[in-house]
């Protein structure tokens, strides 16, 4: 098997690290500021766990190598702008968008998009950051750095969010994982549910849109796509050209992982569909120190990143996974009481998507 690369060492290139050991695949996460050297990147394939990354001596390097799958794709996607474009160039529901170039624009945006309009930053912007919410009045308050380097969207009411992780190999062939429910809060991802038995039309929807993205691109590996539901349809809201924190699920409630799935998309192995054994719920660890009294619990799954705890930090996550539903929602109400009080209400959701 050949050693694969990945460009970032946070946590997505550590639970790829993990995934790809009992397969015998070396996984080597590499941080930015590595000595080219010390990475056996010449024998290996290329992947990224982050969108986007400076000039230094490693990414130079890089930038010319064979084997670094997407890597022209990168760019296309970390840029909310290009990223839009390509939305509507392939004629796939999206939040309404304009390029927010210079504050005169504001009237005008509000007579065309509303009186709600979400500000993001073209790239950089990640849980929460990098985001505002604007309703008449509230332009005045924003930096005057974000002109030029920000679309505005209209802000879009809905009725639950959804996201589709696929992967998609280099014969052009894809299988995705059922839709994954998700709620966020202050834009950051806390909870998520995926259940085998989903709304097949949002799913047929949901797989169609995706993988008319994926080929468009020749893209190889896993991608992730969040939806908005709007009546009975999706909007896309973000594509992730990686593996993705709402299929984090999948480590515990799959018969292959995301994490295992990119390898085998990027390592040309044998990717058949995965199975989804039993309804899932993932819980993300924001800022809480490690409970070992989590571990009490015989369905719960901890996955802890060795990170520092700091506020707003993803630190972790928990996956909950059982074929009855009410069993998982015993756990979730025993979790529930082991958690501080900012994750009760996430869990209180996950608890009716389970209903
Ligand atoms: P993003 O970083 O674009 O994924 O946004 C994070 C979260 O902010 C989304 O999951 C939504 O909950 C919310 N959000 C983003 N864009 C919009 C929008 N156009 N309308 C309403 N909510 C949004």
């Amino acid at each position: 098997m050949k050693p694969v690369c990945v460009l970032g060492n946070g946590q997505l290139g550590r639970m790829l690290r993990q995934a790809g050991e009992p397969l015998g695949i070396a996984v080597y996460p590499v941080g930015l500021d590595a000595e080219p050297e010390a990475v056996p990147y010449q024998s290996s394939v290329i992947t990224a766990e982050i969108e986007r990354w400076p000039e230094t001596p490693l990414t130079r390097e890089l930038a010319h190598h064979k084997a670094f799958i997407n890597r022209d794709i990168f760019p296309q996607l970390a840029d909310r702008l290009p990223q839009k474009q390509l939305m509507d160039t392939l004629g796939l529901a999206t939040a309404p968008w304009k390029l927010l170039s210079d504050p005169s624009q504001w009237p005008q945006l509000f007579a065309e998009l509303g009186d709600f309009i979400i500000v993001k930053r073209r790239t950089g912007g990640y849980d929460g950051r990098g985001q505002w919410r604007i309703r008449p009045g509230d332009e005045t308050e924003l930096p005057p750095e974000i002109y030029g380097e920000s679309i505005v969207e209209q802000g879009i009411v809905f009725s639950g969010e959804v996201s589709l992780v696929g992967a998609r190999n280099a014969q052009g062939e894809s299988v995705f994982y059922t839709l994954t429910h998700n709620l966020h809060q202050e834009g950051i991802l806390r909870t998520s549910v995926a259940l085998p038995d989903t709304d097949k039309r949002l799913q047929q929807q949901a797989e169609k849109m995706l993988t008319a993205i994926m080929d468009h691109l020749d893209y190889i590996g896993v991608m992730a796509m969040e939806c908005f539901i709007v009546g009975d349809n999706l909007l896309i809201n973000e594509l992730a050209p990686r593996v993705h924190n709402s299929g984090h699920w999948t480590q515990n409630g799959a018969s292959i992982s995301q994490f295992e799935l990119h390898l085998r998309a990027i390592l040309d192995l044998p990717m058949p569909q995965p199975k989804i054994y039993a309804p899932s719920v993932m819980v993300n660890l924001i800022g809480t120190e490690i409970n070992p009294a989590w571990l009490s619990l015989p369905l719960v799954r901890l996955h802890w990143y060795e990170k520092e705890v700091r506020p707003v930090r993803k630190v972790g996550h928990l996956n909950v996974t059982h074929a009855d539903k009410e069993t998982l929602k015993k756990t979730l109400q025993t979790l529930a009481s082991l958690l501080p009080t900012e994750y009760q209400s996430s869990l209180q959701w996950a608890q009716d998507k389970l209903s």
